[in-house]
């Protein structure tokens, strides 16, 4: 076996123990003589998969009982649409904060279904870095407010919550969600597409507040509305079951490592110390404000741009594979999810050395 640095911003790396334990259990889950890819969604043996997945995470953030865990499918890009269709609830108006390409394309879909405040925006910033708390043109009409925690593609964070009062707040945490402890009852909806932080791709989390579940828009498909997930566990039809059981493996992982406050602290370490080699260095660049950086997904440039290809190719060989940055960015990304061990990130710091020394 050849497990080599994956530094994809999604899908991305999955913990070799998650990987290793589907593969034993791949052609007879537990003595079932079947593997979960084959398995009913409604035998016992996958709703004990489902409930079990659920229970962890619902442990791991602390999840309060009034809140759903739905296990959706559509991706986050799904959520762009079903949040305005569910939250709206007769108000005509939302308000977004844009900080990025995933604000946007969530700020283009809501207006399909209502007017569009846009209460802060770093885009005169060049999204570099997040609009200031204290600047917020907030709506105290708005049905909600919603906002990217972690811009996936800029590489910018938020490090801190926003308080929007009685105006639930809605979060598209998809490549942040379980990176640190979080505290939900400060939410209205967090949701994810799994591929980045919780599992394979396939799989859409969504966490509701109770009291936001129930009233969508007139004439919507019943599959866009949280309460047919809600009153169904998950299973108004045929979920993405091999999806959900894989996440339950993430989930018991991270359980085995200490929860969310001990990935908290590796993901900080990591992501510091690659920071710091950037910034230490006058051959590789970070241009996001330090005090938003991602902890997440690390953009860097090299000083001459016409070395990227050598720099793509000779990572390729050194075995760290997909640092090309996003192609709207240009230069290269280096995605530092939960899976990804400590030991990619030293090597990878070890290789933009030795690539400096060599080209600088
Ligand atoms: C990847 C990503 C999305 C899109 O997710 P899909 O599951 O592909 O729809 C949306 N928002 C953020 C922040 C992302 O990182």
């Amino acid at each position: 076996m050849n497990r080599k640095y994956n530094f994809s911003a999604g899908p991305a790396v999955l913990p070799v123990e998650v990987l290793e334990r589907a593969r034993d259990e791949l052609l007879d889950w537990q003595g079932s003589g079947m593997s979960v890819m084959e398995m009913s969604h409604r035998g016992k043996e996958f709703i004990s998969i489902a409930e079990r997945a659920e229970a962890d995470l619902r442990e791991l953030m602390s999840i309060p009982a009034n809140y759903k865990v739905l296990f959706l499918q559509g991706g986050a890009t799904s959520q762009f649409a079903m949040v305005p269709i569910n939250l709206l609830r007769g108000r005509g108006k939302a308000d977004y904060i844009n900080t990025g390409a995933w604000s946007k394309k969530a700020i283009a879909e809501a207006k399909r279904f209502c007017e569009v405040g846009v209460a802060a925006s770093s885009e005169a910033q060049k999204f570099m870095t997040v609009p200031a708390f204290d600047n917020w043109q907030l709506n105290a009409d708005a049905a909600y407010v919603h906002y990217t925690p972690n811009e996936t593609i800029g590489g910018v964070e938020f490090h801190w919550i926003p308080e929007t009062g009685d105006v639930p707040l809605v979060a598209d945490m998809s490549s942040t969600i379980l990176s640190r402890p979080v505290d939900v009852n400060k939410y209205g909806v967090i949701y994810a597409g799994a591929q980045k932080n919780i599992g394979p791709a396939g799989l859409t989390v969504v966490i509701v507040r109770d009291d936001l579940i129930g009233e969508p828009l007139p004439g919507m498909p019943a599959m866009f509305d949280y309460k047919t997930y809600a009153d169904s566990d998950s299973m108004a039809n045929t979920p993405p079951t091999y999806s959900w059981y894989l996440a339950g493996l993430v989930f018991d992982w991270l359980k085995q490592r200490g929860g969310l406050r001990a990935m908290a602290e590796i993901n900080e370490r990591k992501s510091q110390k690659l920071y710091a080699a950037i910034d230490a260095s006058e051959f590789y660049a970070n241009p996001v404000d330090p005090a938003c950086r991602s902890r997440m997904n690390v953009p860097f440039t090299l000083a001459d741009a016409s070395l990227d290809r050598d720099f793509l190719s000779e990572a390729r060989t050194a075995g760290l594979l997909t640092l090309k940055g996003h192609r709207s960015v240009g230069g290269m990304r280096a995605s530092i999810y939960n899976a990804m061990p400590e030991s990619g990130v030293d090597i990878l710091i070890e290789f933009m050395a030795d690539f400096e020394r060599r080209n600088g």
